[in-house]
């Protein structure tokens, strides 16, 4: 049952300086004027969370993890407390808390974790006696109370869960951007705000590479139908809305074009085509802990095949290590590597209904002369791995031939 509680999450940019913070301090006494009772959610200010991460890879390439997110934690730590000294600057009564200590139980993958259970009983206390809460996002603590971290991005999925335990209702982000954008706006100027998206587009813009919100956030925000509203942190106006799909979102074909960089692909050669290799190979890669991404095989040739899949380049070398012994086991005739590679993708509910999508997409890579070299396709989403050089030309291009500039 949705209340008068609204969560209000602010991104690390919105942070960054004391004149940043004030402002913002100044935004959540104008809603808690209005009459709302206040739930603030906050990130680490700025870049905090890459300086920590950099800070410990200076002394080791693979830092412990368990101490990675007692570090890690120090960043949201910081932002609450002086979210409070803010608040309280302004007479307005606040009170700070941690993620262990409002009861944000995790499981115990470190660096990752996945929230179990929700308190909020010290949150709703604190309400009733007409204090604004501030929560550090990001960080849970195990049953063992271990400190723990959500992933990159994590204070979003903080804010939802909080919403959720709350009944809020409503959760709003407040960032440097002033809602979801076609496309990367850093990287396409011509890109245009959209006011609503589909919680299935979001989550696939989210999971494709647009960073604007955590894809873990929307995916929980979707099973509990928690409508997002990301929105500026300085302007008033609002934003984007995030909620159930409704009709007029199907006039649209395209909502948006999303990139990832840093990809890797890994080709497999001359595999015995018989049942059970692809198994074998996915599964070894698998207990090695290597997320696959998108996965191509060729047609037979002489019994034999090409295996093609994509990883993060922040696991070429250990994915090599396992591929090379693999290609000794399967009798395998060896691998190749490109080393450079990205994925460009479309989104949009409205590729259920419509046909030529994929046709115009690729019309567009061609008239730039971008090769694709792998195609991966759902209901309402279609993505090429391409260079990783030619990723941002792919984006604009796409974003062009879509005229999703005229979406506004
Ligand atoms: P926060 O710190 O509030 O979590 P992020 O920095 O994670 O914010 O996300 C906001 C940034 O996401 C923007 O500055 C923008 O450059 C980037 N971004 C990438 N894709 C998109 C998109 N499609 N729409 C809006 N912003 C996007
Ligand atoms: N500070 C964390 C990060 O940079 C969490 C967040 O900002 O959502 O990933
Ligand atoms: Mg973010």
């Amino acid at each position: 049952m949705a209340n008068n509680i609204t969560v209000m999450k602010f991104g690390g940019a919105t942070l960054a300086t004391p004149a940043l913070m004030k402002g913002v301090a100044r935004r959540i006494v104008e809603t808690r004027a209005q009459g709302r009772d206040v739930v603030v959610v906050v990130s680490a200010p700025g870049k905090m969370t890459d300086e920590l991460i950099a800070k410990a890879r200076a002394i080791t390439d693979e830092p412990d993890e368990r101490e990675m997110d007692m570090l890690l934690a120090t960043g949201e730590q910081q932002s609450i407390a002086l979210m409070g000294i803010a608040l309280k600057s302004l007479d307005c009564d606040a009170i700070s808390f941690t993620g262990p200590q409002v009861g944000i139980v995790t499981d115990d993958a470190h660096t990752k974790a996945r929230i179990v259970k929700m308190g909020g009983e010290k949150i709703k206390t604190a309400l009733r006696l007409g204090k604004v809460v501030i929560v550090a996002g990001f960080q849970g603590e195990t049953e063992n109370e271990e400190i723990t971290t959500l992933g990159r991005g994590g204070s979003d999925l903080t804010a939802v869960a909080l919403a959720t335990a709350l009944s809020a209702g409503i959760c709003e982000f407040f960032k440097d951007v002033d809602g979801v954008y076609t496309a990367d706006p850093r990287i396409v100027p011509e890109a245009v705000r959209l006011p609503r998206l589909a919680y299935d587009e979001m989550l696939e813009m989210a999971s494709l590479g647009a960073q604007v919100l955590y894809n873990r956030c929307v995916e929980f925000a979707k099973k509990n139908k928690i409508v997002l509203h990301v929105r500026s942190s300085t302007k008033p106006e609002p934003g984007t809305l995030i909620s159930e799909e409704v009709a007029q979102m199907e006039g649209v074909m395209v909502s948006g074009v999303t990139h990832t960089k840093k990809e890797a692909k890994l080709t497999i050669l001359w595999v015995p085509d018989q049942p059970g290799i692809a198994a074998k190979i996915f599964s070894r890669l698998a207990a090695e802990k290597l997320n696959i991404d998108v996965i191509v095989q060729d047609i037979s040739e002489e019994g034999s095949t090409n295996i093609s899949f994509t990883i993060s380049q922040d696991d070429l070398s250990r994915a090599k290590k396992a591929v090379e012994k693999l290609v000794r086991e399967i009798g395998a005739k060896g691998f190749e590597a490109d080393e450079h590679v990205g994925k460009v993708s479309v989104v949009g509910v409205g590729m259920r209904s419509h046909s030529g999508v994929a046709a115009a997409m690729f019309e567009a890579l061609a008239e730039k002369g971008i090769n694709i070299q792998m195609i991966s396709t759902s209901e309402i989403k279609i993505s090429c791995i391409v260079a990783e050089d030619r990723v941002e030309e792919a984006v604009r291009a796409i974003h062009e031939k879509f005229q999703l500039a005229k979406l506004a």
